[in-house]
């Protein structure tokens, strides 16, 4: 059988790092050097054996650098090489892990569920004793490749686990067991003997993203005010002056932010700004209680504030109506 066509785009990060030293895990970031996919794919000829790949160049950074115009382009990139190779399966995306959570999840939202893609990162640089580089790629090409992944959309592959973009967050700065889903867990494994997902695809019902970026070059401005116990509204008018159209709160579970903070955010919102409810403790959801919604204010439910971000700039760009944007918060 034929392999399938996967197309693998360089983003950047530590995957695509290389280190001066080999035992350099610390420093790389400013002294080390950024591969192309071409490169990365030389170093790594093992991928060949589970797919044709099809190299896309995109950028060679550290994601601390990827923001939403890169998002854009990124899903451009995608809906373009599609358009251009219909043969291609599914797509491998080698980014850094600092914002992988992110580009997952808004390319969950604006991609069909049909195409599976795969965002995938390392701990440790390509050309680092024990990096974790390479056996992260090779799995991520695997499920990609896999057909039990057709319907699943964006999915995190980091230490043989599959993650869905919506729950998947990093936890830890240097363990190679980087990325968890807190409560939810896992969608999957990449096991030694084949990829195994814990429960089937649910078909999707659609070809349609929930979000058409289709032509966007920019996303309207949303900002996130983390409380601190004692913080005032320094933050929140800083926001407002610098013009965003939304602010999302990363407050005290289960979702209460600070005295002065609040009072500044309820002024936001009289003037017009869209105010989510996020916490900041990772787990568990904010509900609709009775005081957001005579706020006017959206409940995140267990959406994590970057990623509550994210929905909401997408949901901007077609509403600003309160119950229709707590509805796509109900639903992605
Ligand atoms: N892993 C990080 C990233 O998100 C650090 C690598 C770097 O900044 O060069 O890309």
């Amino acid at each position: 059988m034929a392999s399938p066509s996967i197309g693998i785009i360089g983003a950047g990060g530590t995957i695509s790092s290389l280190a001066s030293d080999p035992r350099d895990y610390l420093d790389y970031p400013e002294t080390g050097r950024k591969l192309s996919v071409e490169e990365v794919l030389e170093r790594l000829p093992e991928l060949d054996a589970f797919a044709d790949l099809v190299p896309i160049g995109f950028r060679s950074v550290g994601s601390s650098a990827i923001g939403p115009s890169d998002w854009l382009r990124l899903h451009q990139a995608i809906t373009t090489a599609v358009r251009h190779n219909p043969a291609i399966a599914g797509f491998v995306i080698l980014h850094g892990t600092a914002t992988l959570e992110e580009t997952a999840y808004f390319l969950s939202l604006t991609l069909p569920a049909t195409l599976p893609v795969v965002v995938v990162g390392a701990q440790r640089p390509l050309n680092t004793v024990s990096s974790d580089a390479a056996a992260n790629a090779i799995n991520a090409v695997r499920v990609a490749a896999d057909p039990a992944s057709y319907g699943r959309g964006v999915m995190v592959v980091m230490n043989d686990e599959i993650h869905a973009a919506r729950d998947a967050t990093k936890g830890s700065t240097y363990r190679l067991h980087a990325f968890h889903s807190a409560a939810n867990g896992p969608i999957g494994f990449a096991d030694p003997d084949r990829v195994v997902f814990r429960f089937p695809a649910h078909p999707p019902t659609s070809e349609e993203p929930a979000f058409d970026v289709d032509g966007m070059t920019e996303l309207p401005r949303v900002d996130i005010a983390y409380s601190y116990a004692g913080c005032d509204g320094a933050a929140v008018e800083a926001f407002r002056a610098a013009g965003a159209a939304g602010i999302v709160s990363a407050a005290f579970a289960p979702g209460i932010p600070a005295p002065l903070e609040r009072e500044a955010l309820c002024e936001a919102a009289r003037a017009g700004t869209v105010i989510v409810q996020s916490s900041r403790v990772g787990q568990g959801r904010v509900a609709r209680r009775g005081w957001l919604d005579a706020q006017g204010w959206v409940a995140a439910g267990d959406l994590s504030p970057v990623k509550a971000r994210i929905l909401l700039s997408l949901a901007l760009r077609q509403t600003t109506d309160i119950g229709r944007i707590q509805d796509f918060f109900d639903r992605y």
